[in-house]
């Protein structure tokens, strides 16, 4: 089955979106996608990309990017509740870091929304897409791994949202949706124009394999689609942030694209042969990609569920 979305079928986009850059990115060579770029050690503490901008690396969380100014601090994505007063002390830590006034929150994910509740009871302006705000508000569980998440405290919700795009007085800087549903069906990008950098939370993942969140609208299509989307933004010298690994490059986009898009293509084709998720695991799509990647079995379960769920919603 497939859902009519603004008078094209999803097939017909995702074709679009998958055939517009196949050529060029199916001829990159695959290199070592968690290879560290010399300047961006794979190590904890404050990685500088500009003398007004960081990636804030704090120890078992995911990567926090900061932005100073005259306006205050400026974070994209929190860090688990757990870990607020670490992300607090990193913040201190940062030349000409005042107090923190707004937080993007990349997508619902308690990695990256831990934090909502200190910053929501301090009065800061907490920007998401509608729906991260949606997911906040409800509970959730993952089927596949029985794990409940609860909904926030309205305080610790979004407090401003958007839906496509949207702008910041300071520095210029400019967000927006990432509507392919690549890891949730609220991703947003934040990027900084005069620095050159894009901080895209899970939609690319830095580091191994990403978690599939079908769930919360994430699926195999979206993550070649959201890749895909995301290089349209960038240019030859722009840094892409991702919320786990080094900071990546164009060229690591176009590796990514090109495997994920081969793994939906092998998965559909599984798919369209009435196979199902433990037949698809043993199939082994992804074996050439093994070795760098680590073990893609959960991945490879996860991704092909979610070719049931985004093409039968109802089911
Ligand atoms: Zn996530």
């Amino acid at each position: 089955m497939v859902v009519e979305r603004g008078g094209h079928t999803r097939r017909d986009i995702l074709k679009a979106a998958l055939g517009g850059a196949a050529g060029i990115a199916l001829a990159a060579p695959v290199r070592n996608l968690a290879a560290a770029p010399a300047q961006t050690p794979e190590v904890a503490g404050t990685v500088r990309l500009a003398d007004d901008l960081f990636v804030l690396r704090i120890p078992g969380q995911t990567n926090v990017v900061a932005h100073t100014g005259p306006d205050g601090v400026l974070l994209v994505d929190g860090v688990s509740a757990g870990a607020s007063e670490a992300l607090a002390q990193a913040v201190a830590g940062l030349p000409g870091g005042g107090s923190v006034q707004t937080i993007f929150n990349t997508h619902w994910h308690p990695e990256q929304t831990g934090s909502n509740e200190h910053f929501g009871k301090a009065g800061k302006t907490i920007i998401a897409h509608e729906n991260t705000r949606l997911w906040l508000a409800t509970d959730v569980t993952w089927p596949w791994s029985g794990r409940r998440f609860t909904r926030a405290p309205r305080i610790a919700q979004p407090n401003k949202t958007f839906y496509t795009t949207g702008t910041l007085p300071s520095d210029s800087i400019r967000y927006g949706h990432i509507p392919d549903a690549a890891h949730t069906d609220g991703d947003l990008y934040v990027y900084f124009p005069r620095q050159n950098v894009i901080a895209v939370g899970d939609v690319v993942s830095g580091q191994g394999w990403p978690v599939v969140d079908w769930t919360t609208g994430g699926w195999i299509g979206g993550i070649a689609g959201g890749i895909q989307r995301l290089s349209t933004l960038v240019n030859e010298e722009t840094r892409i942030v991702p919320a786990r690994g080094p900071v990546l490059g164009v060229a690591d986009l176009k590796v990514q694209y090109a495997m994920y898009s081969t793994l939906y293509d092998r998965l559909t084709q599984l798919l369209n042969k009435g196979r199902g998720p433990t037949e698809a695991v043993a199939a082994r799509p992804a074996k050439e990609f093994e070795a760098q990647m680590g073990d893609p079995d959960e991945f490879v379960r996860r991704a092909f569920e979610s070719l049931w769920a985004y093409l039968s919603p109802d089911a």
